[in-house]
């Protein structure tokens, strides 16, 4: 990589980014995409200082000042912040200022997301109120800080005194604006900072007043001049002046409590009435400030600890496809791998043609991910501006990746099919599917056994897991194999033949039948054979049974394959019946569970299931009709929106004593 062509490009970037973030109010990426840049950018002049520029962005605080407003000089310049992304960073923050002046205290305190602001009392009465600006110079904007009511017009003191804050605007009031912005017609704010800077900067004050923006006050300038000597008392002098300060700040001894403090507002965030992106830790004896020192563009006493990011960005390496076991193909992306909440991942799903068309993801992108539902890796969308000049437009292919029969496309979905029901890789997919924990359970079974069976000729289709038995002798001799693994896995594959009627309908992979649709059906039908007679009429009856579930279950009890197959499987012993395992229990009996959080003592299935065997449910969303929570560790929003509905929780203890009882 060409180092010097590589920073032009950054602070090119940043330069456009900030114009749009802090001149227009209206981003094109996010805050985390501009932070990995920016972070990129430092780290590149910081072993490269000679191609450090003085007009570099990352010497520069915020952005460009309206002309529409009347400037203001600021008589201390309003720095911005130094940022850190992880503990061993803000660990490192803690050695440099032990190393200046020895061991001190830091407050924390939130970093509401929204934007500085400054207000100057003189007699006792609000004179100006200022945007940062560029740090140096910043606008006036004392009529709409004016209509924020939390701002006090006058207080009950004659020294001349500088306040300086966030203003901000919160969720609740954020989400209104947009809706009025919606009957309107007009384009809707990115996220309540950007919505709190356009209000604050309209010179029609009544506009501003209309979007009820707030302001927490966090420093107060030249405090020794008031006879404040820590950043606590700072705050403690200007509350009972009567400025609004953030209830939530705390003084920590050491950096391991500060420590603490983020984990437990990482957490909390979510819950909180407004957004915050990070974490402020400040040393808290001013008098030492001096002595830490400052950079160009901010205090080396204080840092802001940035939350990871939920959305990262990484390289696609090449796109391939994936054949499941309906056919179904999934484009996947490959990437550079990237850490992404907690986990490394290294391939993300594209869903289907009509996603990455619509978005133009194409092959060497530079993309967003992020983790669907915290859970499946999805690319989220491309940054234009990293695409290579030569790169070509991604295209759907025509034929299946395995067995090469041209895909089809059913009109109405999006996705494309392979039809060859020899298909090898619907085959196994089907297998694995069978045998997994959800349907059948058999223990051993898993993916790379599967294929390594099918590939060679002891598994082609779900039948040949039962006449494995038959062909132990083959089995033990095999490599990685042995009579103690084979004996244990033919004992699971017998075991399975137990299982209830609704895991082997939910195994056989029938299109649209999930897990709890299987469920409901088998409940309908006392005999899995019984279903061969079925029609479309009396299975729409059926709750959750609509009508292209039920086309697709008659399309599979109609077809003689599917007839063949499972009376085979009856013959070699598979239960058929539902017999409802159900032993109704009081403290479960029609009672909604929801379970939240890391359990330790049951996997969630089993939890499940031991709920589901005694007559309760469980519920993926908190509501009042929830009887309980079982919360387990690092259990988030279902857990507090559980104590705000006044739901009883119940920790994975007492869940399993209530069980016991
Ligand atoms: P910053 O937002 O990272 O940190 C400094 C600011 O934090 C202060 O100026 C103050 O306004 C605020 N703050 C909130 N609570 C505070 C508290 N308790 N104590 C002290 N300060 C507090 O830095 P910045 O210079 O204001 O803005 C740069 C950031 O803005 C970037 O890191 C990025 O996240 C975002 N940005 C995004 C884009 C984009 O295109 N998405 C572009 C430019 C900047």
């Amino acid at each position: 990589m060409n180092i010097l062509k590589r920073i032009e490009e950054l602070k090119e970037l940043l330069v456009k980014y900030n114009y749009e973030y802090h001149h227009e109010d209206k981003p094109s990426v996010s805050d985390q995409e501009f932070d990995a840049l920016q972070n990129e950018l430092i780290k590149l002049e910081d072993k490269y200082p000679e191609f450090k520029t003085s007009d570099s962005p990352t010497l520069r605080v915020g952005g460009a000042v309206l002309d529409k407003f009347t400037k203001v000089t600021h008589d201390i310049p309003m720095m911005s912040l130094s940022n850190v992304f992880n503990e061993d960073d803000l660990r490192l923050f803690d050695e440099k200022i032990i190393k200046e002046v020895g061991k001190v205290e830091y407050n924390v305190e939130l970093k509401i997301d929204g934007l500085a602001g400054s207000l100057k009392y003189k007699n006792g009465s609000l004179i100006l109120g200022a945007t940062r600006g560029n740090g140096i110079v910043g606008e006036d904007i004392t009529n709409n800080v004016k209509t924020i009511k939390t701002i006090p017009l006058k207080i009950n003191y004659k020294e001349s005194l500088e306040v300086r804050g966030e203003i901000f605007m919160s969720k609740k009031s954020f989400e209104k604006a947009n809706k009025e912005r919606v009957r309107l017609g007009l384009e809707l704010f990115k996220n309540p900072r950007n919505s709190a800077a356009g209000s604050v900067r309209q010179l029609d004050s009544k506009v501003a007043s209309s979007r009820s923006l707030d302001m927490f006050i966090y420093s107060l300038i030249t405090p020794q001049d008031h006879g404040l000597n820590t950043h606590t008392e700072s705050l403690e002098f200007a509350k009972e002046l009567g400025f609004k300060i953030n209830p939530l700040s705390k003084l920590c001894k050491s950096i391991e409590e500060v420590i603490e403090y983020i984990k437990e507002y990482t957490k909390k965030r979510n819950d909180l009435k407004y957004e915050i992106d990070g974490i402020v830790v400040k040393v808290n004896d001013i008098s030492i400030y001096d002595k830490i020192g400052y950079t160009a563009k901010s205090p080396k006493w204080a840092i802001a600890f940035k939350f990871p990011a939920e959305e990262v960005i990484t390289r696609i390496t090449s796109i391939d496809f994936q054949v499941g076991r309906t056919g179904q193909i999934t484009p996947v992306a490959n990437l550079d791998p990237v850490l992404v909440q907690g986990s490394t991942v290294s391939r993300a799903t594209l869903h289907n043609e009509d996603y990455f068309v619509d978005k133009d993801i194409r092959e060497n992108d530079f993309v967003v991910i992020r983790k669907a539902g915290d859970i499946i890796p999805e690319v989220v969308r491309v940054i234009p501006d990293r695409r290579q000049k030569d790169s070509i437009k991604f295209e759907m292919i025509k034929q299946c990746p395995v067995c090469s029969s041209i895909l089809s496309r059913k009109a109405g979905e999006s996705g494309y099919f392979c039809a060859n029901p020899d298909c090898d890789a619907k085959k196994t997919e089907g297998l694995i599917h069978f045998a997994s924990r959800k349907a059948m359970n058999i223990e051993g079974l898993g993916i790379k056994i599967v294929e390594q069976f099918y590939n060679d000729g002891f598994l082609n289709s779900i039948k040949d897991i039962y006449l494995l038995k038959n062909r132990r002798d083959e089995l033990i001799v095999k490599e990685g194999f042995g009579v103690k693994s084979i004996d244990k896995l033919l004992k699971n594959i017998e075991l399975s033949k137990d299982k209830n009627m609704d895991k082997l309908m939910f195994g056989l992979g029938i299109r649209h039948v999930g897990e709890k649709v299987s469920k409901v059906v088998a409940s309908n039908f006392t005999n899995m054979l019984d279903m061969f007679k079925l029609n479309k009429d009396c299975l729409v009856d059926i709750d959750e049974v609509g009508e292209v579930i039920a086309q697709s279950l008659v399309n599979y009890f109609r077809n003689d394959d599917n007839i063949k197959l499972i009376t085979d499987l009856a013959e070699l012993g598979l239960n058929m019946e539902y017999g409802s395992n159900v032993v109704l229990k009081e403290e479960f009996s029609n009672k909604t569970f929801v379970l939240t959080g890391k359990l330790e003592i049951y996997k969630r299935d089993v939890a499940k299931s031991l709920i589901e065997s005694m007559g309760g449910k469980v519920s993926s969303s908190v509501s009042k009709k929830t009887n309980y929570v079982v919360a387990g560790t690092d259990a988030g929003n279902k857990l507090t929106k559980a104590i705000s509905l006044g739901v009883k929780v119940l920790t994975e203890k007492e869940f399993k004593d209530l069980l016991d009882r």
